[in-house]
């Protein structure tokens, strides 16, 4: 497999490319090394090469790299979340970027003992098979999160559907970016999401383009081994 560090090389390229089209300064986005489909030692050659911030989608994974890196690592769990899975993993994660429902709220809420940095997540294409809230059901349900003193909105989460051209998930960024201006101007103190948690190896350039702060890269910064 090819070095993570050599990856890297490329994604920042991608990156500043990006960021400069866009009229951004690069050091405004935030990159996640997906190691779902790595080792561990894949997970610390990541670490090695200067990379801080590791997203897991799963509570088997994230806890078998967890234990050995620690807090080496910033630690994003990107997955859908099972409540009753919530306790196990919650005391070691930074972020949860996939808060969909007041179940779930709740669940971490009662779990964690200090504040926990959330993206709610976002269902901005529609599509059946993807989690997240209905785009006209946010506002709502940020509103509802008032009650739970240990969460914190941070910002908002897509995932995008998988296609050919990365250009056609534009409007989706676009309306991901939309909606995080609009929370935020709710002015909720527990909620000032600031940032966009979207873009995976196919589509970044665009996510970044359409204001993304934390992209999510998988197989093109670690690769698929596992
Ligand atoms: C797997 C995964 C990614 C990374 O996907 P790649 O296409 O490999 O970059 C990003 N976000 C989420 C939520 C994922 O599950």
């Amino acid at each position: 497999m090819v070095a993570v560090r050599e990856n890297l090389i490329e994604i920042q390229a991608g990156i500043a490319q990006a960021a400069e089209k866009a009229g951004r300064n690069k050091e405004d986005i935030n990159i996640i090394a997906v190691t779902k489909y790595v080792t561990i030692e894949r997970a610390k050659e990541t670490i090695s090469a200067g990379i801080v911030n590791l997203g897991e989608n799963r509570n088997e994974g994230f806890l078998a790299k967890f234990e050995e890196i620690q807090d080496s690592a910033t630690w994003h769990f990107i997955g859908s979340l099972q409540s009753r899975k919530v306790k196990d993993i919650i005391h070691h994660v930074d972020y949860i970027h996939s808060l969909d429902r007041k179940s779930l709220a709740k669940e971490i809420n009662k779990r964690s003992q200090k504040t926990v940095p959330c993206f709610v997540q976002v269902n901005v294409s529609g599509e059946e098979s993807k989690h997240g809230l209905a785009e006209e059901d946010v506002e709502s349900f940020v509103k509802e999160l008032a009650v739970f003193e240990n969460i914190r909105v941070v910002g908002l989460m897509t995932m995008a559907p998988h296609v050919d051209n990365p250009e056609d998930t534009r409007p989706l960024f676009k309306k991901l970016r939309l909606l995080r201006d609009y929370i935020q101007k709710l002015d909720l103190d527990y909620a000032p999401c600031e940032y966009l948690s979207m873009g995976m190896s196919n589509d970044y350039k665009v996510a970044i383009e359409e204001g993304a702060t934390h992209i999510r890269v998988g197989t093109k910064l670690v690769g698929k081994e596992i």
